[in-house]
């Protein structure tokens, strides 16, 4: 058991580290300043312009297959690059995920749908939740009847990330009534990728983040028989395995973010004086840096280890779930904590924290709530699932 990152991993860290700082760090002013006038975080134009420089850098698609122009340095590379790429707020990604839910589908799909989406020509979003289906995933309504060659689905959609800029949906449509009430949900719907020219219109949903999902309506929208993605009425259960393996990531993303911040409260609390002291010096501040560090250590500890469980080919949902929740959570401790340490001035606009703040509330509640982790995992111990012990 090696507890320490590899020289290769270590290596990557370190080039992503300096990408972030130097790239993407020296935008969050105009990002702040951007966001506060309405306009989009970044242009469109910088944003092509850092893609560029990532691939040129030879990062983009880490976690891509090589036969798709990918590295495929697998899960733990990405855990380590989302935990860097998270510490900054500047919207960035390396591109061409694995944890893309496109890898299930045939040749002719990854051509047309994933390729282009990897090479960050396209863009996608996936569309299970509903407005009267959240955590109630089987609850869903939206319905897609055959005619000829082709399905006409009806139904509306909500929340969708992305679902504004799309090029492509993915979204689960109840394709036999019967055995959707018979399974209970389980079976009878189906993942089909829609191109936005077939006609589903999207709104855009404000939020207290700095960006919004979108709500989705689906009226008479022909899809054909060919854009059914994994099976014919298996499309719930393709999407929360996909979703089950992947939620590691908000993890992730927290843990990147926490560390940013508790950095910057360790500085500030260096420099700002009260009483004649810096707050450095109080116990009070102390422990607010102490149990920030021990939580994100601990979160990150989640985080590798259901990455790497996923890596070495062991089914990874039981940590997946155990590293978004605590991780989430911790996420969100940390960035009270620290708007706590800056006072007054963590609560302004002139410092991102309380842009933070906001967003890291939502990691509580998308990929799964904390509550439906909680039912997940002690569902697993309780049924005799997984072991208390099974891992370590
Ligand atoms: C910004 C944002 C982006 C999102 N992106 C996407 C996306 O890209 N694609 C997509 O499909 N969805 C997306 N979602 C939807 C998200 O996954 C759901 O909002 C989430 O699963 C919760 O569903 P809900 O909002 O309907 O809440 P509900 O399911 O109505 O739950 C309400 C409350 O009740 C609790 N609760 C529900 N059932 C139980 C239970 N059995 N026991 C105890 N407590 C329970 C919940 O935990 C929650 O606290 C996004 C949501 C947001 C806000």
């Amino acid at each position: 058991m090696h507890l320490r990152l590899t020289d290769e991993q270590k290596m990557v860290q370190q080039t992503i580290r300096k990408f972030v700082e130097k790239e993407l760090m020296p935008l969050e002013n105009d990002v702040l300043r951007n966001e506060r006038e309405g306009k989009p975080s970044l242009p469109p134009g910088k944003l092509k312009e850092l893609q560029l420089k990532a691939k040129e850098a030879g990062f983009w698609g880490i976690n891509t297959p090589e036969e798709y122009g990918g590295a495929n340095l697998g899960q733990m590379m990405m855990a380590i690059v989302l935990m860097e790429v998270a510490k900054t707020f500047v919207p960035f990604s390396f591109g061409g995920s694995a944890d893309n839910i496109l890898y299930y589908g045939n040749e002719e799909q990854k051509k047309k749908y994933l390729i282009p989406t990897i090479n960050g020509e396209k863009k996608s979003c996936f569309a299970m939740t509903e407005p009267g289906a959240g955590s109630d995933t089987r609850n869903i309504k939206m319905i897609a009847v055959k005619d000829g060659n082709e399905w006409v689905l009806n139904g509306e959609k909500t929340f969708i990330t992305g679902g504004n800029e799309a090029d492509f949906v993915m979204a689960m449509a109840i394709t036999d009534k019967e055995l959707h009430q018979k399974s209970r949900g389980r079976e009878g719907v189906t993942c089909f990728i829609v191109d936005r020219d077939m006609g589903w219109k999207s709104e855009f949903i404000h939020t207290m983040g700095e960006w919004g999902p979108a709500g989705l309506v689906f009226d008479d929208v022909r899809v054909p028989e060919e854009n059914i993605l994994g099976e014919l009425h298996k499309g719930y259960n393709l999407g929360l395995e996909w979703i089950g393996f992947a939620r590691w990531v908000v993890g992730a993303r927290a843990v990147g973010t926490a560390e940013r911040l508790l950095q910057m409260a360790i500085d500030y609390s260096k420099e700002r004086v009260t009483f004649g002291k810096p707050i450095a010096e109080r116990q009070a501040i102390q422990w607010m840096i102490a149990d920030s560090a021990v939580e994100i250590e601990a979160a990150k500890w989640l985080v590798l280890n259901a990455a790497w469980t996923l890596d070495n080919g062991e089914d990874n949902r039981h940590l997946a779930s155990m590293a978004k929740l605590y991780g989430a959570n911790m996420g969100n401790r940390v960035v009270d904590r620290v708007m706590q340490i800056h006072g007054g001035m963590g609560y302004t606009k002139e410092l991102p924290i309380e842009r933070w703040y906001r967003e890291a509330r939502l990691w509580r509640i998308y990929d799964g709530t904390d509550e439906i982790q909680r039912m997940i995992i002690s569902r697993n111990l309780l049924k005799g699932h997984v072991k208390i012990d099974q891992y370590v």
